[in-house]
């Protein structure tokens, strides 16, 4: 394990980034390191350089600093790269690779876990969060903390229920809980809780889902045009590749949406049989075994097909 005050020592100015589009994982490790840091560091100057994440989150610590550009001229001593390889924080990459020093902190098993100056990268852990708790110490955690760190293990757990769920995971967890917040608000809001588009445009890409493979894989897609009739973002579509892959008989499911003209986001999920992080790798994305994603540029009936070869290879009857 690293020791992240060590690493920090004689830092003046100190940036914390994740990935792109952040979830809660991201969100909620970002926001709990830089508390940490803010506590143990009070004189040292510390900039979060992450892209403003989904209003859910509002109330965790740090915010409001999230979704502020810099200055190209700041120079970081020390740079986090949280949840992420260094080439997926956006605008924040320019500024990781002037830092005098990077440290990764991630838990993909296609982070390659040599990118940077210090790396620790366990793809074990449940999330990001779990490891930023791990680096903190129990010892220095208060109920803000906490509460960053649950948010984090809860989104990519999926409450505690997918399969990275360890018994590690939960005496966390329950430590955490020790701190007495409103935990099923927590869950509610950030987790479970849908705005009407956003459960009619869930509606929509259930209605518009089709089956292949024998009814082993799923796929749906958003496109501009209905982005644009609901006024939606990359937020508003959390949760329904999840809603896709629970389908009885479906081992895969795939949803997309429209980035640009011809050019989608995609996110894979699969109940064990395919490792969607080979598949996602494959096309320049990454992940985790039963959760990856990648981005792909062709008609949708193209990015499906060359999915869907990637995936024959993997899935058990289907192999060429
Ligand atoms: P998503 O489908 O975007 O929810 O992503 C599923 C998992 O794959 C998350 O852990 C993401 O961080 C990861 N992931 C998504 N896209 C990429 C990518 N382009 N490179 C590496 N990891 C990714
Ligand atoms: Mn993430
Ligand atoms: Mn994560």
């Amino acid at each position: 394990m690293i020791n992240v005050l060590e690493e920090c020592k004689g830092a003046n100015v100190i940036g914390i980034s994740g990935h792109v589009r952040p979830d809660g994982d991201c969100t909620g490790s970002v926001s709990a390191l830089y508390q940490y840091l803010k506590k143990a560091l009070p004189d040292v100057q510390i900039e979060l350089l992450l892209e403003k994440p989904s209003a859910v989150f509002a109330d965790l610590p740090g915010y409001e600093r999230m979704g502020r550009s810099f200055a190209k001229q700041t120079e970081f001593d020390v740079f986090f790269i949280l949840d992420s390889t260094q080439e997926r924080i956006g605008f924040a990459e320019a500024h990781a690779k002037k830092a005098k020093k990077r440290i990764n902190i991630d838990h993909h098993i296609s982070n390659p876990g040599t990118e940077c100056d210090v790396n620790y990268v366990v793809p074990e852990a449940s999330s990001t969060a779990e490891l930023v708790y791990e680096l903190i110490g129990k010892e220095n955690l208060d109920a803000q903390i906490a509460k960053s760190i649950y948010i984090g293990m809860i989104h990519d757990t999926g409450v505690f229920q997918y399969s990275n769920t360890s018994p590690k995971t939960l005496r966390i967890a329950a430590q955490l809980l020790e701190y007495g917040f409103d935990f099923p608000k927590l869950i509610d809001e950030t987790f479970y809780e849908k705005t009407y588009v956003q459960n009619q445009i869930l509606g929509r890409a259930l209605l518009e889902s089709i089956l292949f493979m024998d009814g082993k894989c799923i796929a749906s897609m958003v496109d501009r045009k209905l982005m644009d009739f609901y006024q939606a973002d990359s937020k508003d579509f959390e949760g329904i590749v999840n809603q896709l892959r629970v389908v009885k008989g479906v081992e895969c499911a795939i949803f997309m949406y429209e980035t640009g003209t011809l050019e989608y986001k995609v996110s894979l999920r699969s109940c064990g049989a395919v490792d969607v992080s080979k598949v996602a790798e494959y096309f320049g994305g990454g992940g985790h075994v039963r959760a990856a994603g990648c981005m792909l540029s062709g008609t949708y009936h193209d990015v499906l097909n060359n999915l869907s070869r990637e995936i024959a290879k993997q899935m058990p009857g289907f192999q060429v």
